[in-house]
Order: C-alpha cells, then sequence, then structure tokens
C-alpha cells in the first residue's frame, strides 16, 4: 500500500484529519493498528545494532510506529520540520531543557508558566546543574532584551501562560533572542496549534502537552516538542531513549484518534469562552476576567496578531468575595466539574488560592486567589446559567 502524504497544499483540517493515518497494509482496515509491543525482532546478527538509536523496530523507548504516525501528524499541524512525542508534557519540557542546556548556560523565562517548568528552571536545572535562569515579564519584550546575556543560551516563554493567561509578543522575543544569539521556545498548550502556530512567528521549538487540547478528551497524556530536524535529533537520542519519557503506543493512538476533531472543537471552545468571558465581564459579583479574547484584556492587541484562529478556552476570573466563597461558589456548580487540567470536552474550574508562592510574580488582582476555568464544549447557555445559579448562591 503506498504511503498517502499531505503537505502544505492542503488545509489544516484536512492535516488534522489524514496527516500519519493511513490504510493498514496487513488488512487493508482505515486505521493504522495500535502496535502493543515493546521490543521488536532483531537482524540475523544484531551485534553491530546500537541500542542507543532512534528510530528503526527495535525496542519501543526507542521509537514505536504509533508514536511516530503521531509525530507525523504534530509537525505538520505546527507548521515544524520534525517532531518528539513523549509521555507528557513536562517530560517534553524537561527533555528539551536535558538536551540543550549545559553547566554555565543562561535560561530566561516567562514569570507565568506552568508550575512544573518553574521548578525545573528556577529550582532544578540551576541548583543541581549550574544551569543560570532569569525570570521576566515577557509580556514586554524590553524585559527579555535586557536579561540577555552573552551565555544565554535558551528563551523559554509560555503564551497565553498558565494561569494567568498573560501574552507574550512571539515574533518580538524571537528577534530578541535571535540577536543574542539565543534559541526561543514557546509553550502553546493554552492557543493549541489550531490558534497559534509560533514557528510561523520564529521560535525555534514548540512545547505541547498533548493531554490538552491536542487530544481533547481527558482520557490520555502525551508531550510534544516540535522543531528543526538537527535539534531534535539530538533531544531524541539524549532525552527520549535516556531519560526514558516514551509515550506508550495507547496513549498515542488515543491522541492520534483525537487531534483529528482539533479544528471543530477548537473553533467551539473559542466561541463559547469568548461568550462566557464577555457575560462573566459585565456580572457584578466578578472581581476580573482575565482572557485575550476581550477588548478590555491588556494582552488583546498582542493576541490578535499573533492568536490567528480564535483566543483558545481556558480563562481566568475572581469572585469580589472570601476564601471561602471562592470554595462554595465551585461546590455549587452543576455542570462545571471542579478538577485540574484543561482542554478537555468538559468544562473544568480550579480554584488558586491566594496563598500561591508565585503570587510575587502575578498581577495584583490575582492576589486574592482566583479561577482558572476550560471552558468545555458543553451548550454555552447551559455553562452561562451553571454559572449564574452558583454566583446566585454566594
Ligand atoms: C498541562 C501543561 C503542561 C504539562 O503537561 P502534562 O501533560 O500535564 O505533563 C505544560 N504546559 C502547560 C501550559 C500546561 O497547561
Amino acid at each position: 500500500m503506498a504511503k498517502r502524504t499531505y503537505g502544505h497544499e492542503y488545509g489544516f483540517a484536512t492535516r488534522a484529519v489524514h496527516t500519519g493515518n493511513d490504510v493498514d497494509g496487513e488488512s487493508g482496515a482505515l486505521r493504522r493498528p495500535i502496535t502493543m509491543a515493546n521490543s521488536y525482532e532483531l537482524p540475523y546478527d544484531p551485534t553491530s545494532v546500537s541500542w542507543s538509536t532512534p528510530g528503526g523496530n527495535l525496542y519501543t523507548r526507542n521509537g514505536g510506529t504509533n508514536q511516530g504516525y503521531l509525530q507525523e501528524k504534530i509537525a505538520s499541524l505546527e507548521n515544524g520540520e520534525d517532531c518528539v512525542v513523549l509521555a507528557s508534557g513536562v517530560a517534553a519540557l524537561s527533555g528539551l531543557f536535558f538536551a540543550l542546556l549545559q553547566q554555565g548556560d543562561h535560561v530566561v523565562f516567562s514569570s507565568v508558566t506552568y508550575i512544573a517548568c518553574y521548578r525545573l528552571l528556577n529550582e532544578l536545572f540551576n541548583g543541581k546543574f549550574g544551569v543560570e535562569t532569569t525570570i521576566v515579564d515577557t509580556t514586554d519584550p524590553e524585559n527579555v532584551r535586557k536579561a540577555m546575556r552573552p551565555n544565554t543560551k535558551l528563551v523559554h516563554i509560555e503564551t497565553p501562560g498558565n494561569p494567568t493567561l498573560m501574552v507574550s509578543d512571539i515574533a518580538e522575543i524571537a528577534k530578541i533572542a535571535h540577536e543574542g544569539g539565543a534559541l526561543l521556545s514557546v509553550d502553546n498548550t493554552f492557543a493549541s496549534p489550531y490558534c497559534q502556530r509560533p514557528i510561523d512567528l520564529g521560535a525555534d521549538f514548540v512545547i505541547e502537552s498533548l493531554t490538552k487540547y491536542i487530544n481533547g478528551h481527558g482520557d490520555s497524556m502525551g508531550g510534544a516538542i516540535i522543531g528543526r530536524k538537527e535539534h531534535l535529533d539530538v533531544i531524541r537520542a539524549q532525552s527520549q531513549i535516556n531519560l526514558g519519557g516514551a509515550i506508550s503506543p495507547f496513549n498515542a493512538w488515543l491522541i492520534m484518534r483525537g487531534a483529528s476533531t482539533l479544528p471543530l472543537r477548537m473553533r467551539q471552545h473559542n466561541e463559547s469562552a469568548l461568550k462566557i468571558a464577555r457575560y462573566l465581564e459585565a456580572n457584578e459579583k466578578i472581581s476580573f476576567v482575565a482572557y485575550p479574547g476581550l477588548e478590555s484584556d491588556p494582552g488583546h492587541a498582542v493576541a490578535c496578531k499573533q492568536m490567528e484562529h480564535g483566543f483558545g478556552g481556558v480563562m481566568a476570573f475572581g469572585l469580589k468575595g472570601s476564601h471561602d466563597d471562592h470554595c462554595k461558589f465551585v461546590s455549587k456548580l452543576k455542570v462545571i466539574t471542579n478538577a485540574v487540567s484543561l482542554g478537555h470536552d468538559e468544562s473544568l474550574i480550579v480554584f488558586l488560592g491566594e496563598n500561591d508562592e508565585r503570587q510575587y510574580l502575578y498581577p495584583e488582582k490575582f492576589h486574592n486567589g482566583f479561577f482558572r476555568f476550560s471552558v468545555g464544549l458543553e451548550d454555552a447557555e447551559d455553562l452561562i446559567a451553571d454559572i449564574q445559579q452558583a454566583l446566585d448562591q454566594i
């Protein structure tokens, strides 16, 4: 069976459906099978095989079929040359940092990032391995310029950032990083490649937690690093094989299935989130709403420039009320679920209290505690009614 390829002459939705899938050569099935094997048959003389080489059908930590299919799809959706998929978004972050950074290198990173990214760069890589790190508010690219040093190897930003939704200008920061001889990586998890494609804006690497929008159904974990082949070859050899965060074939298959509806789902997430953000903004019990789709949001202008197809489904907001009012509000919700994670089919909300250790890095309006709210695919009217009835009880 000849392999069908879907290059960039095809649109995003066509590639989301077809890229990486093909007719199964053995059975003629329209879906490639899940290969639940951790090992493959060796050649007649295996002594010349390198156990530390990526790819080839050798051992699933070196690479496997389902992982390869998913890599093909994700690379295509992000407009990247190559992709490595791993067991989680955090495996992707640590795999990138591990392969790229050496003792004495310097990293500049966003003051608002996923908590594990903050721990990796602010505590582990610097504390254990002597990598210098500087936290800056990357919503102003000038702060990045000021933080650059001769040994700056990497600038890492997250936009929109988790959990405050702060927006950083990818194209501007790419210019600054490259002028200083550094590489730029962008965590694109909140936007997904449907809304924003950092490589087109000059980024060298994209990180995705596949666990979120790309899988979209809350039933598996995965992570991806997208970038140029010259870099990803090193990441594959050093981080995938030797750190060992390989994705399971079953999870790769689930994410592959979820990803085919990414454009449809994102359109709905974007539309419902904007509607709900507007409703919240107009409600007198709400202290603030952070959502880059709102004209009032400080990140709106930059978001309009770089988020081509919508602003995603995640927002943050607070109540004019006490700590307990926030807990009570969540306890009264009937449709929206009290849980972490985001980008699922169902709506998820989490209360992030006023005792967050990174509060000093957030704007003041976040200091009394706030919610991170991931708008799901339910009817927007039902979600608004759910929020309204919970607000009525506090
Ligand atoms: C969830 C998340 C991660 C980590 O992904 P996991 O799949 O949970 O390991 C990284 N970055 C962002 C922005 C996230 O939201």
